[in-house]
């Protein structure tokens, strides 16, 4: 079989891949928390910070993260949250009589609300990371198609894209909004583009999501790349190394060519 050194269509995760939102992920959660619970001041809050900054890899979904901070304020021990996440977090969802879907509406609102009262604010709360602009701009300008695979709302992807001066299509940002799993995604951008699964290239940080499409039998060749810049953690390095189809990746190698990548 040719193996492609470079992709046909490149599908990009957003947060913690092309972007560090964790500032804004706080205060949005923050904000969120104390609608479900108020016996807490902000400044209270404020103390688990630096926990939440750090075990921020166990999250999947944002609306895990209510849930997370919760979970640091009744002194869950951290060991426990970084090994049991799931649940952990179910146990808390069931004793607090909460619900996902409510959940996750919430965290939406929080973010629209504080978008439409303080856009430059909420904006500046995310740094993307080195060099990442000025990649997409090229990888934008080049024959591979970009996607940006996300479980972000697709519309906060491309006001943060705008600000930074990239225009991407409303139909390459693939976000929350698609309601299907990044897997049938990239699946369906495959089958959509009539191309093999070898030439469809996936950068995510979140190493579960790879394994999940690791298991699609359609989907073997898909190449697989684990972005060590984001939000995960050595061990996820480790797992990615051993695992012969999951290439890990630096930030270095991502800004240079493709051939880097796999090297
Ligand atoms: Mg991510």
């Amino acid at each position: 079989m040719v193996i492609s050194t470079e992709p046909k269509i490149l599908a990009l995760d957003f947060d913690g891949v092309i972007c560090n939102g964790l500032l804004e992920y706080f205060q949005t959660t923050k904000f969120t928390y104390t609608q479900i619970w108020n016996e807490h001041s902000s400044e209270f809050l404020n103390t688990f910070a630096d926990s939440f900054y750090r075990l921020r890899p166990v999250i999947e979904t944002g609306w895990e993260m209510p849930i997370l901070l919760r979970a640091l304020v009744l002194g869950f021990n951290q060991n426990q949250m970084q090994d049991n996440w799931t649940n952990l977090c179910q146990k808390i969802i069931v004793s607090d009589n909460l619900n996902k879907q409510t959940l996750m509406t919430q965290l939406d609102e929080v973010r629209d609300h504080w978008i439409h009262s303080d856009l430059e604010g909420w904006l500046k709360l995310h740094q993307f990371y080195p060099g990442m602009i000025k990649k997409i701009g090229e990888i934008i300008r080049s024959s591979t198609l970009l996607y940006i695979v996300t479980t972000k709302e697709g519309r906060f992807v491309q006001q943060l894209l705008r600000k930074q001066g990239v225009e991407l299509p409303k139909k390459n940002i693939l976000g929350k909004e698609v309601k299907q799993p990044k897997y049938k995604i990239l699946r369906h951008l495959i089958q959509e583009n009539y191309l093999l699964d070898n030439q469809l290239w996936f950068v995510e940080d979140l190493l579960k999501t790879l394994y999940k499409v690791q298991q699609q039998s359609d989907l073997k060749e898909v190449k697989l790349f684990l972005a060590n810049w984001g939000f995960n953690t050595s061990k996820n390095h480790d797992l990615a190394k051993s695992n012969p189809n999951i290439n890990l990746l630096s930030l270095e190698q991502f800004n240079n060519s493709y051939s880097s990548w796999l090297g």
